[in-house]
């Protein structure tokens, strides 16, 4: 049968500004499982199920070296963190340290949000969403976790174009690594950002906005190494349904022959592998339906079967034998696009908990080469894999967005908690990668040093002197940027 039935679920002088005024030391560990309690006081937050080691209204600092990123492979060196409640602070805290760096929700797993000095955390300034319904934005504290912010423009009427797989990250933290989701058509989560609030290196508020300011394309995708993000003005559009389906077992040699065509056949798609066998395991589809009242669309794939794999019957979750109870429904039950966009619902442990995690960006045309390379090294994978995603990006302008200029695929790696292994492959796979000349996400474990990185990006010189420029003291540089960005 094809088609489904419809159902209605539902500054510094130099900055060119429009204000017109698996990295260092690493650490095992197991994970908890964690519930999380949602709220829309980011403080309150549940979702590490470890809170920071200071009073929530702390600007005085206390050491962070005890703190781990979210899946406890990285401890952060920096001594002091900073939690401050309003923007005067921030600016005064920034001001004042002689080395900051901003920490996002920790959803990285390397070094990138580490600081030789001190870290600001902005989970207790007030979320502040305002939505702007004539300019069709909606504007945020940099801390804000999307879940949060999802849930109050779906209350309003209004959505996001798309999400990351999980929803607990920060705004400002995913823009920054340029997270992304999936959907042909779908640019990664910067590139909705329509404007920018940040704290630069002298404590003074400079505001971006796209259109208006030269140095904008090269802000948003910004590593934090150009100044605290305070405040983030996004695009919205009126809220809609979706739906997601779930197929198993589509035969490779059917998705390679027609690539493209499985890709398009919803607005996000999702292939999950092991690399092992002849058949990608899973592929979850989510298509966007009409409201109510308006002409049904064309359906994009058939409900029983796609491309060779057969309906789940059951909901699923993307690792082989874990409950489907952490994941937003499927099944093809219309809802919400706030409860259907990501793969993992905001009260749950996302993806496994216990794992690592690389991701590797090349130009569509190159997807199916890509995919040669690493079927061919799954012997090497495989074991050291939870599973893999491949998800498409649309190309946008941003400077050092994995999808900068080029149409993109990605492909995700959820690795075992096995550091060194993870760690040994990764050459192996980017040398594999690199005639295709893959981009590895910033938030992610990857190998490549600045020296690598550099070629794969246009714009990467022009970064480095926007980065100059707002930072010539390099308050916010580390280790990370040294290594991976700066070439020092
Ligand atoms: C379970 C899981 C699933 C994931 N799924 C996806 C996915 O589907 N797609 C994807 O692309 N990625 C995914 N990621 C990776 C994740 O989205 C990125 O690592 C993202 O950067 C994490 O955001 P964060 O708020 O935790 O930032 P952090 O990890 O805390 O920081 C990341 C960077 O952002 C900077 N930063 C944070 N806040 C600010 C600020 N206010 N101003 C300036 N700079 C700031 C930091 O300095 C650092 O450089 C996943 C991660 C996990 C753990």
């Amino acid at each position: 049968m094809r088609g489904w039935p419809l159902t209605h679920g539902q500054g510094l002088p130099s900055l060119v500004s429009d204000n017109k005024t698996a990295d260092g030391p690493l650490v095992r560990r197991g994970r908890d499982a964690m519930s999380t309690e949602v709220s829309e006081m980011p403080g309150l937050d549940g979702q590490t199920g470890r809170g920071g080691l200071l009073a929530p209204d702390s600007t005085e600092g206390a050491g962070a070296a005890a703190e781990l990123n979210w899946a406890g492979n990285y401890r952060y060196t920096a001594p002091v963190i900073h939690r401050p409640r309003t923007l005067a602070e921030v600016q005064e805290v920034v001001a004042a340290a002689p080395k900051i760096r901003a920490l996002g929700s920790r959803h990285s797993f390397n070094s990138i949000a580490d600081s030789p000095g001190a870290l600001i955390s902005l989970e207790s300034l007030d979320p502040a969403i305002r939505i702007d319904a004539a300019a069709r934005t909606v504007t945020v504290s940099g801390g804000t976790r999307y879940g949060t912010l999802a849930e109050k423009l779906q209350a309003n009427g209004y959505a996001l174009p798309n999400l990351a797989s999980l929803p607990h990250i920060s705004v400002a933290g995913a823009i920054a690594t340029a997270t992304h989701g999936s959907g042909d058509a779908n640019g990664n989560l910067a590139t909705s950002v329509a404007a920018l609030q940040i704290v630069a290196a002298d404590g003074t508020i400079h505001h971006l906005s796209r259109g208006n300011s030269p140095d904008f394309d090269g802000a948003v995708v910004g590593l934090g190494a150009l100044g605290v993000v305070t405040k983030v003005t996004l695009d919205i559009e009126p809220t809609f349904a979706v739906r997601q389906d779930v197929f198993e077992g589509l035969p490779w040699q059917t998705v390679l022959e027609s690539f493209d065509a499985a890709t398009s056949s919803a607005y996000s798609v999702s292939l999950f592998t092991d690399w092992s066998g002849d058949a990608v395991a899973q592929s979850w589809l989510k298509s966007r339906l009409p409201l109510a009242g308006t002409a049904a669309p064309e359906a994009a794939f058939d409900v029983d079967t796609f491309f060779g794999g057969t309906r789940a019957t059951a909901a699923r979750h993307p690792l082989p034998g874990v409950s489907a109870e952490n994941c937003t429904e499927q099944l093809g039950v219309p809802g919400p696009w706030s409860e259907r966009l990501a793969h993992f619902r905001m009260a749950f442990t996302p993806s496994s908990g216990d794992e690592l995690q690389s991701e590797f960006f090349v130009r569509r045309e190159h997807a199916v080469a890509a995919i040669a390379e690493l079927r061919a090294l799954s012997h090497r994978i495989t074991p050291l894999l939870h599973i893999s995603e491949i998800r498409t990006v649309a190309a946008d302008q941003l400077w050092l967005s994995t999808a900068y200029g080029q149409d993109s695929v990605g492909f995700h790696f959820t690795w075992k908690q096995l550091q060194d292994e993870v760690e040994e492959l990764l050459p192996v796979i980017e040398e594999a990668l690199a005639p295709l000349d893959a981009r590895p996400h910033w938030g992610k474990l990857f190998h490549a040093d600045a020296r690598s990185v550099a070629g794969l990006y246009p714009r990467f010189d022009d970064f480095k002197d926007l980065a100059e420029r707002m930072d010539p003291e390099h308050k916010f540089r580390n280790e990370f940027l040294a290594r991976k960005v700066f070439g020092e």
